[in-house]
């Protein structure tokens, strides 16, 4: 098994079943099937602080909750329930938060992390009844919960619903140089959905479809500083998306151990918004929704059926009726 980010807890976790809601309505009336989704179970594992502090605990799994069915909200035609062991601690450093999820190490191969297969094949769990991803967060730094986030404070929300699409396989198994757990480049090894699609910026693959990381693309990973260089995301949908450019990935020289290739360019300014940027954006409210360039490397990882989460009815109803009154406003003007 391979590790994605952190050691596992040797800790018996208890994998809830989902319940089957059986039986027949009145004669005469079709059962309406079981509406998809995604859930979330959180195993608290840091007694006594981060989640599980006797003041602020609360309040920050609430806050954990919220930014999960927010990110679930996007996968709604996916039927699973995903179990994570959640870990906190507070130390002075600029790591806010990280997470993954593990997969199977097959030389040669390209993996999906256990919370993309468990999504994926809407609910068949690959790793049994071990959690499906790890959570850590720094609670050294002041976080801003819900919808309030103060002008010094983190966004916790935009921050997890980041560190849960690492866990959903949006993430690199490329280390620096090439080098994947110790396996140099012209070697097999084990990676991720999603370095199958990384490039140059001249579209040329940087592992090749049998696992084996081409030496004369290690230069491109640490080149990207500039727009338009180093690595880019080139799947089908990102290319549709892009004019054929594909997405720039965060690839800065030095390299950035646990941010290069595994995020959206940082230095390119079709990138330097996104929510799976490498660092979050200054303090106060930071970005919250899948831009369309998100939602293209989700498809070329496998969603396909991802997709932007529509404005509730209300508020659309609202925006409509906005929108119309101002159309008609401007049209007086000019006419
Ligand atoms: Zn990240």
């Amino acid at each position: 098994m391979k590790i994605l980010s952190f050691t596992k807890h040797a800790i018996a976790l208890s994998v809830s079943k989902p319940l089957i809601a059986a039986g027949f309505l009145a004669f005469g009336l079709m059962a309406q099937p079981a509406q998809a989704a995604l859930t979330f179970n959180f195993n608290y594992l840091s007694p006594g602080q981060g989640f599980d502090d006797p003041t602020f605990g609360a309040d920050r799994k609430a806050a954990l909750n919220d930014a999960a069915n927010a990110l679930g909200a996007y996968f709604s035609s996916y039927t699973a329930n995903l179990v994570y062991d959640v870990t906190s601690y507070s130390t002075d450093n600029s790591t806010l938060a990280s997470a993954g999820s593990s997969t199977f190490e097959v030389p040669g191969t390209f993996q999906q992390t256990f919370a993309q297969s468990k999504i994926l094949s809407n609910g068949n769990d690959a790793n049994g009844a071990a959690a499906d991803g790890v959570i850590n967060w720094n609670f050294f730094h002041d976080w801003g919960l819900f919808d309030t986030v103060g002008a010094n404070q983190l966004d916790f929300k935009s921050t997890a619903m980041h560190e849960l699409l690492h866990s959903f396989g949006f993430s690199s198994y490329i280390e620096n140089g090439g080098v994947d757990s110790g396996i140099q480049p012209g070697n097999q090894a084990t990676w991720l959905t999603y370095d199958k699609f990384l490039t140059d910026a001249a579209g040329n693959r940087l592992v090749s479809d049998d696992g084996i990381f081409d030496p004369s693309k290690v230069a491109a990973l640490t080149d990207g500083t500039e727009n338009a260089a180093g690595v880019f995301f080139s799947g089908e949908n990102a290319l549709a998306a892009t004019n054929g450019t594909g997405i720039a990935v965060y690839s800065p020289n030095p390299w950035v151990d646990g941010s290069s290739i595994a995020h959206l360019d940082d230095n390119s300014t079709a990138t330097n918004t996104s929510i799976m940027n490498a660092a979050a954006h200054n303090t106060g409210l930071d970005t919250r929704t899948l831009g369309s360039l998100e939602l293209a490397v989700l498809k070329d990882i496998g969603y396909t059926q991802v997709a932007a989460v529509p404005v509730p009815s209300a508020v659309w109803f609202m925006l409509s009726g906005l929108v119309g009154v101002l159309g008609v406003n401007r049209r007086r003007k000019t006419a």
